[in-house]
């Protein structure tokens, strides 16, 4: 029994019921995205913020009755969800605002946000008996499909683009999936990997076409939230790519303003890499994402490399509809986020993740965070799946280690020779 009374398009409306097996809304095609619709007078009956504060489960599955599963659902082992924030009053103090969090999503076990949403794919497909799942991704996506199938032995296939970062390939081939290295970038492993799956009937996982992977991914904004007393941020900073992420921190946001759990509405800000600014484009001229053609993207990113995000209905309106802005970083400021981050709260960040610290030191030099709020820094996944990216960020910061001949006199000179990092 699920909470879902079923399913709207995001373009026109239409209502589909709650046990539709589509992914989109077959009159707008692959833009027809659905949106989750609850009723929320029944989840109110059995979650409510006294119950969840009282549930030892720290999973995103304590968020349950307010996802598409049913009572018979079970979930994946791995532990997803329940990531850190952290308070970083060095940030703050660097930025001059009232209070700066970061939420390590690089502690998911597949070392990326993905995996609250790969998860969710993973019930889905089982309960709908699928034999194979698949997606095709930047990199993060497959690797967190991959994890957590292999975690119930499911069976997928994984299209990435053949230049995705080392670590993210290795931990699919080491999680048994079968990998197409696509030689193009995301927006060809996409179109292919939608073909394969209509040929051969798969359940298809991509971003921004099937309608659940926002219920999974919002759960990072419901535990931003209760992580703060339901007391909201002033701000809530994500890195965009497809939109999928955002448009999941304001479905939380929309749900829990809806039960009554937060009386105001935290501005949600899109943090894009200025190679792939679509969003921001559009945000700034006003075009219609439904028309607006794709961009070349080309950033050192590749989590938010997109040429035509998928799920740009449902990130438009997470910034408008909450007052936010979209806003875009270069590399050279998404690099310098990594060790800034780094050493601002322990938390190691790819590129991508960098990302959104970078975007508000752009909102705060723009003037748009005063010095009395609270903003969170939503970082996505972990600098290990980046290694090459941290060097060249660290040697752009100028760090430099020493280099010493095993014995404490070369120590000694080199110490005495070191400046001090600034
Ligand atoms: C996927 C991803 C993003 C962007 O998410 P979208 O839903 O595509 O906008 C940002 N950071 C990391 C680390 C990611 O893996
Ligand atoms: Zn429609």
């Amino acid at each position: 029994m699920s909470n879902v009374s079923g399913l709207t398009c995001v373009v026109c409306g239409a209502a589909y019921p709650p046990d539709y097996e589509g992914y989109v809304c077959p009159d707008h095609g692959n833009e027809g995205i659905l949106d989750v619709v609850y009723d929320y007078e029944q989840v109110a009956q059995t979650l409510t913020k006294d119950s969840l504060a009282q549930n030892r489960d720290s999973t995103m599955w304590r968020y349950r009755d307010l996802m598409p599963l049913s009572s018979t659902d079970s979930v994946p082992p791995l532990t997803v969800g329940g990531t850190p924030m952290y308070d970083a009053p060095s940030l703050a103090t660097r930025l001059g605002i009232a209070r700066v969090l970061v939420k390590d999503e690089g502690r998911q076990p597949t070392a990326s946000l993905k995996d609250r949403a790969s998860a969710m794919a993973v019930v889905n497909a089982r309960s709908r008996g699928a034999d194979v799942v698949t997606t095709a991704s930047t990199g993060n996506a497959a690797a967190a499909l991959a994890g957590i199938s292999a975690s119930v032995g499911q069976k997928n296939v994984i299209f990435v683009p053949a230049s995705a970062p080392e670590a993210k390939i290795a931990q699919l081939l080491a999680y048994g999936s079968t990998v197409a290295l696509v030689d193009g970038n995301y927006g060809d492993a996409f179109e292919l990997c939608m073909e394969a799956a209509a040929e051969y009937g798969w359940y298809n996982r991509n971003t921004g076409y099937n309608p659940y992977m926002t219920e999974g991914k919002k759960t990072a904004g419901l535990e931003i939230l209760e992580g703060l007393g339901w007391e909201p941020p002033g701000a809530i900073f994500v890195s965009v790519g497809d939109g999928s992420i955002i448009g999941g921190v304001h479905k939380a946001v929309k749900d829990a303003l809806a039960l009554g759990w937060i009386d105001r509405t935290p501005r949600i800000f899109g943090i894009q890499a200025e190679g792939s600014d679509y969003m921001v484009q559009a945000f700034e001229s006003g075009e219609d994402v439904l028309t607006k053609p794709p961009i070349a993207a080309d950033t050192a990113a590749d989590s938010i490399s997109a040429d035509l995000p998928r799920d740009r209905i449902k990130a438009m309106a997470a910034v408008v509809d909450t007052g936010g802005q979209y806003l875009r970083v270069s590399d050279d400021q998404i690099l310098a986020a990594i060790p800034t981050v780094a050493r601002g709260s322990g938390v190691f960040a790819e590129p991508a993740a960098a990302a959104a610290y970078a975007g508000l030191e752009v909102a705060v030099d723009e003037g748009f965070i005063s010095s009395g709020e609270s903003v969170v820094v939503l970082s996505t996944g972990s600098g290990l799946k980046d290694v090459a990216s941290v060097m060249k960020a660290v040697s752009a910061a100028g760090t430099v280690p020493m280099h010493v001949a095993p014995n404490l006199a070369s120590l000694k000179t080199e110490l005495a020779n070191r400046k001090e990092p600034s």
